[in-house]
Formats: C-alpha cells, structure tokens, sequence
C-alpha cells in the first residue's frame, strides 16, 4: 500500500451561497521515499491538496489515506494528534519563532509532543542541526541569520520528531533559486538519512527538476504524471 493515498477527492469552498470547487476528483498514491512535487499555476489547488494530506482540513467528497490510516474523516483533536505524530511542516515564510534561538526552534517540536528526556532531545537536536549543517549558528536568533539558512533551520524542525511525511507548501518561494535548489538537495539528503518522504508544492519550473515525481494540477484536477528516476531499489540503473 503506498504511503498517502487519495481515491477520487474533491474540495470545494463554500463561499457564501456559492461553492468554488478546488479540487475535482483527484487520485494519487506517494509511495515511501520519494521526493514528491505538486506543481501548477497559482489557484490550481495545490494548497488545498497538501491541507487535506496535512489534515489541516477534510474533502468535500473521497478517501485520503496516511501511513495505513484514513484521515479524511478526523475530528478536529484527532488530527492534532495525528499531525504531531506522524507529519511535518515546512512553510514558505519559515515560520520560525523570532524570540528563540535556533536551537530552541528545532526542539520546539520536541517539548511540544515527545516526553523525551532531557539529555536525549538535546542529542536529537544537535544531531539534526548537524544535519543540515546549522549546529555552528545553533545560538543565532533568526533575525541573524540568512532566508536559506532559515528554511535550514525550519528542514530540521519538521525532522526532529522523525516523521513519515514532511509537507512543504512552496517552500522555495521566498528564495533565489540558487538557495531554492540547495533546500531541495537537503530534503533529498534527508530523505536518503532519515527515509523521510517528502511532498512539496512549486511553480517554479527550476525546482521541479529537482524532484524525483512529478504530478501536475491546473484547474484542480490531476492532468499528467512523470516519474523522473526513482531513487528507489527497482535494480535499473538510470539512463535518463
Ligand atoms: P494554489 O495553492 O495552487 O494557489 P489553492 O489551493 O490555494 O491553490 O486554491 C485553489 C482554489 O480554491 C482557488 O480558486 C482559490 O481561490 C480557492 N480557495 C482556496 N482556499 C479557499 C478558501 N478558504 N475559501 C474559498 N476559496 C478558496
Ligand atoms: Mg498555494
């Protein structure tokens, strides 16, 4: 069974007396570790899916499956607690907390939902900041240090309670694509560390390349998938 699946959803927003439909019928499966894209122009729907995924929000009509479990039906406590313990965030604007350090964002997570002992959280801490290369800033405030090394900081704090999933919803927006691409590495690199799966949304042509699946939406429906190698065990060397 592949890690997310969704079976014919749709969504539409109630908008007053009318119903502005986002999503139409969509079905996709994201298998485990794959470095998974959502890309189409603005309005497409792309927000809207990653929500549903993200339990953020339920389908108007269809079934979404995470991690063997149907989440399309979650009441509001339940999804809480089924994004705490199973999903990431990564967000376009980072999102971090300008009053704590770096090292006190990444182990937010941690106070928030683990009761990992002390010394433990500070060794899974350190450990993802090495990671992605940020222990050296671990006592900056985000104000101090640069948007790339931000949405560092925020790739670690989605990884630190180790989840299945991380969801990032255009998350290269705010960068140059030079920095943009470096982040897209790091989840590749990730992915390869952690088995993280990793599904993100774009419209920037220049990032797509960077994944490995591709699934296009334009008017809130599916229109094409491509597979670009799978990092995956299938034993074929890749020729592409
Ligand atoms: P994208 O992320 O690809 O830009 P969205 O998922 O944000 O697309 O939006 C898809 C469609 O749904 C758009 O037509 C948008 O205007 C509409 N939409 C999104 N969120 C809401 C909302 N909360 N209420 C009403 N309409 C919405
Ligand atoms: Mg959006």
């Amino acid at each position: 069974m592949a890690l997310i699946q969704l079976n014919d959803v749709s969504k539409s927003y109630q908008v007053g007396q009318i119903s502005q439909p986002a999503l139409r019928n969509v079905s996709v499966d994201i298998e485990t570790g794959g470095l998974v894209t959502f890309v189409g122009p603005s309005g497409s729907g792309k927000t809207t899916l990653l929500n549903l995924i993200g339990c953020m929000d339920r389908p108007s009509s269809g079934r979404i499956t995470v991690d063997g479990k149907r989440v399309d039906n979650l009441g509001r406590k339940a999804s809480a607690a089924f994004r705490g313990a199973h999903l990431g965030f990564i967000f376009q604007s980072f999102n971090l907390l300008p009053v704590l350090t770096v090292y006190e964002n990444v182990e937010y997570p941690l106070l928030m939902i683990r009761r990992a002992p002390a010394d433990q959280r500070q060794e899974r801490v350190l450990r993802i900041l090495e990671a992605v290369d940020m222990a050296g800033q671990k006592d900056k405030l985000p104000d101090q240090i640069s948007g790339g090394q931000k949405q560092r900081v925020a790739v670690a704090r989605a990884l630190v309670t180790q989840p299945k999933v991380i969801l990032a919803d255009e998350p290269t927006a705010n960068l140059d694509t030079e920095t943009a691409k470096k982040i897209i590495a790091l989840m590749r690199e990730m992915r390869d560390a952690f088995g993280t799966t990793f599904v993100f949304s774009t419209h920037d042509p220049r990032i797509v390349e960077q994944a490995d699946v591709v699934h296009t939406i334009v008017d809130g429906r599916l229109v094409s998938d491509s597979d670009f190698a799978l990092h995956k065990s299938s034993g074929g060397a890749d020729h592409a």
